[in-house]
């Protein structure tokens, strides 16, 4: 996607402060973090959000699990950690192209608000 935020931080054309890329996902730091540790977690493939996972493309989300059990390997978060996706507009999401917020560092109220 030409216009993409994401799509562009995927492929370099934005900066951004990269925490892990391979062939199929890349993980940021959230620029406005909501925790100590705020990483954003994407599929390098254009998605719109969770809504639009099916059979042709989930793979990649099984990855991207992984790779925040990685992340949270590699950066000591034993005492826990949160994964969220907004999706659509009622939810918060406010770019247009999947993407798992990697929480921690901080204790989380539950239910969200
Ligand atoms: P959401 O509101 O769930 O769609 O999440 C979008 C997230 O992207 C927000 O937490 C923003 O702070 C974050 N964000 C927006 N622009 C950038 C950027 N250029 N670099 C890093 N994070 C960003
Ligand atoms: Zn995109």
């Amino acid at each position: 996607m030409d216009n993409c935020l994401f799509c562009k931080i995927a492929r370099g054309e934005i900066p951004s402060s990269k925490v892990y890329e391979d062939e199929t996902v890349f993980a940021f730091n959230d620029i406005d973090p909501q925790a100590p540790v705020h990483i954003l977690i994407i599929p390098k493939e254009h998605i719109k959000s969770a809504a639009e996972i099916n059979e042709s493309n989930s793979a990649v989300v099984a990855h991207i699990f992984e790779t925040a059990a990685k992340i949270a390997k590699d950066k000591g978060l034993d005492d826990g950690f949160r994964i969220v996706s907004n999706c659509g507009d009622s939810a918060g999401q406010s770019v247009k192209h999947l993407h798992f917020h990697l929480l921690s560092g901080r204790d989380f109220t539950w239910p969200p608000g």
